[in-house]
This record gives structure tokens, C-alpha cells and sequence, in this order.
């Protein structure tokens, strides 16, 4: 019946000797087993707030690697508000996140402009400022400030939806909002009791380390005795994955300009896909009109391709695209259109904002190092 599924999907909080065992279990496991991470070591709720939004995009060992250089460059607030923003897409490339880079960098203009500085400590606050959504905000301030905030991630969905049995599709609407009841049922009792900061990070470690998403680790897990799936040998089919979507296939034609050992390079409009960034001129060919912006103006008339260099494969948001890469000369002089374009040495393109596709390229094309 439609009304069993919709009931199965509601959080029922758990009397309250089950909920204290949850609590004291799971925090407990948390402070002997938890990774000693760099981004543990500090309660700066800036350099926090730039460890989650590296974190969202990209794997632990990648950041611990990204976020000190980061937090080298741009120490606070201010000194990433007052950046240029070259810079700061230029520090966030070959992390993939050069929109959260961008949100960053706005986002922070807002706290040195109208919070002193400071990463507001008030949910309304740290939610009204850009890119800065109900996860972010619930981290930074509980991680921080042990403010009592709720945060929901794959991770905590995760625990959550086998822990209590919330049989619903990864991701859903139905399933996120009984998250995030039990979130707030857990975060907002017991506070002086169990930190919010060490309550919401034990959660999200556990998803990482112990309930993962293929194989989860009953046997080890501090939670095992009290979770609806594991009792009910369930525990790897919740919650159940999201319908595969077909990827659309583009195909690209990606011309390598080179004049005087120097590379031309195009910048992407400011709106819309991949804004801003640098790529070798490139022109769709297979029509969709997916990717409109993808023209080479001023030079696609005057672009003479010559022979095929190599094809490279990429994929961003369901699309799997496809470049034959070609060098190519350019008939006439090449004049300044609406994009502005720039000619660059091989050895520094990788200094400039360029988008995923054109740093593949670049990284094929350059010659090694003393041969
Ligand atoms: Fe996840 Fe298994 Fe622990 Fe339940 S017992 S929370 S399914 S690891």
C-alpha cells in the first residue's frame, strides 16, 4: 500500500535509554578511532568552513594536501575576500571545484564586509551567505563553535537510514527529510552532554570508516546491537541506490594552436558552464546544443586543422565527452573577439584557471622535462 512505503520513510525517535546508548556508543568509538586529520587539529571556523567545501568534492588524501597550501595563501577571511579571483580559481584547480572556489571567495566577502572577519556563529547568518547551504552551515558552526546544528551528508544518510531502518532511495526527498529529523533529534538534546561538534563528525566517520556503502562493517560497529538493517540482515541493500541515468555523449573538436613555442589558449563566457576558465579552442560537433558556448568565435573561421594529435576522454555532470584533439594553424591574424584569448608558454598553462578537459590536453602535450 502507498501509505506503508511513506511510513516506512518517517523517523520515529527512539526511547530515550535507546538514544542515550546511540549517543554514548557512537561518541565513544569516535574518540578512540577517529583519523587524526588536519582540519581536527584547529577551531578556526574559517580554515574549517574551507576543509568542508574541499571535502564535498574531493577525497581526504587530496585534501590534506590542498588545505594547508590553501590556508598558506589566503589565511583568513579577509585575505581571500581581497584576493584576486585568477588566484583563487588558480589555487582551487586540479581540485575540481572551481564554482565552490568562486562561492568561497563571495562568501567571504560577505563575512569581511558584514561580519568582521569572522564566519558568523548564527545559522540564519552563516546560511544567508553564498554557497553556504544547511550541511556547511551545520558543520562549520557545530564543528567550531559546538553550536547544536543538524548536518546531513551521504555519510550520516547513510547511518541514519540503516541505524533506524528508513528504507527509501539515496538522496530522495522522502529519505533526506527523515535524515534530518534524526539529525536534529540527536544534535539538539543532550548538548552539554555529548558536544555537537564531536556528535556530528563521530556520525559522518562512522559512514566513512564503518558503515560504508558496499561493505559495511557490522562487526566492528559501535552501533551494531541497536541498527534495524544489521538486525534484519539488510544492511547493504539501505537505502537503495538512485535509477542509473544514461550519460549524453558530446563530441568535441579540440584545436592545439602553437605559434613560437607558445600555446593559444580561449576564456569561457563568465555565465554558465565552467565560467571563466581557459580552454584550447573548442568546437562541438555532434550538435546537441548541450554545450552552445563551446565555439571558438573570432577564430572559428579561421582556424586550419591539421593532423590529429590524440582523442581524450572526459565526463562532467552526465555528460561523457568525447575530444579529438588536432593541431591547427590559424589562417589569418588572430584578432581579440568577445572572448578574450591568451598565448602561453606549455610549462605555465597549468598556472592559469583551465577546465578539466584543456588540463588533460595540456598534461599529454607537454613535452617532459629534459626530454
Ligand atoms: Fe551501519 Fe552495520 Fe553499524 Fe548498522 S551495524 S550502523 S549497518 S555498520
Amino acid at each position: 500500500m502507498g501509505t506503508e512505503r511513506k511510513d516506512a520513510l518517517r523517523f520515529e525517535p527512539p526511547d530515550e535509554a535507546s538514544a542515550r546508548e546511540i549517543r554514548r556508543a557512537l561518541t565513544a568509538w569516535f574518540a578512540a578511532e577517529k583519523r587524526d586529520l588536519p582540519w581536527r587539529r584547529t577551531r578556526d571556523a574559517y580554515a574549517i568552513w574551507v576543509s568542508e567545501a574541499m571535502l564535498q568534492q574531493t577525497r581526504v588524501e587530496v585534501v590534506k594536501d590542498y588545505w594547508p597550501r590553501f590556508l598558506e595563501r589566503f589565511p583568513t577571511a579577509e585575505a581571500l575576500a581581497e584576493a584576486a579571483e585568477e588566484s583563487v580559481l588558480e589555487a582551487g584547480s586540479g581540485l575540481g571545484y572551481y564554482r565552490r572556489a568562486r562561492a568561497l571567495q563571495a562568501a567571504a566577502r560577505v563575512i569581511a564586509a558584514e561580519h568582521g572577519g569572522e564566519f558568523p556563529r548564527d545559522l540564519t547568518a552563516a546560511l544567508s551567505l553564498p554557497g553556504v547551504g544547511p550541511y556547511t552551515a551545520g558543520a562549520v558552526l557545530s564543528i567550531a563553535h559546538d553550536v547544536p546544528t543538524a548536518l546531513v551528508d551521504g555519510n550520516v544518510e547513510r547511518v541514519f537510514a540503516r541505524l533506524f531502518g528508513l528504507d527509501g532511495v539515496r538522496g530522495s526527498g522522502p529519505l533526506m527529510r527523515a535524515c534530518w529529523d534524526a539529525a536534529r533529534f540527536f544534535v539538539e538534546r543532550d548538548a552539554d552532554a555529548v558536544p555537537p561538534g564531536a556528535w556530528n563528525q563521530a556520525l559522518m566517520e562512522l559512514g566513512a570508516l564503518v558503515c560504508t556503502p558496499k561493505s559495511p562493517r557490522c562487526g566492528a560497529c559501535a552501533l551494531a546491537a541497536l541498527c534495524v538493517a544489521h538486525g534484519e540482515g539488510r544492511a547493504a541493500e539501505i537505502p537503495s541506490p538512485r535509477p542509473r541515468r544514461v550519460p549524453t555523449e558530446v563530441a568535441l573538436e579540440i584545436y592545439v594552436v602553437e605559434r613560437d613555442g607558445l600555446w593559444l589558449l580561449e576564456q569561457r563566457p563568465p555565465g554558465g558552464l565552467m565560467a571563466g576558465l581557459w580552454e584550447f579552442p573548442t568546437v562541438e560537433t555532434t550538435g546537441t546544443g548541450l554545450f552552445p558556448e563551446l565555439l571558438a568565435g573570432p577564430l572559428e573561421s579561421g582556424l586550419e586543422p591539421e593532423q590529429d594529435l590524440l582523442s581524450i576522454a572526459h565526463g562532467i555532470t552526465h555528460h561523457r565527452i568525447r575530444g579529438r584533439v588536432r593541431a591547427a594553424r590559424l589562417g589569418g591574424e588572430c584578432s581579440e573577439g568577445p572572448r578574450p584569448l591568451t598565448w602561453v608558454a606549455p610549462a605555465s598553462a597549468s598556472e592559469l584557471a583551465l577546465t578539466g578537459m584543456a588540463r588533460k590536453v595540456a598534461e599529454h602535450l607537454r613535452p617532459e622535462p629534459n626530454g
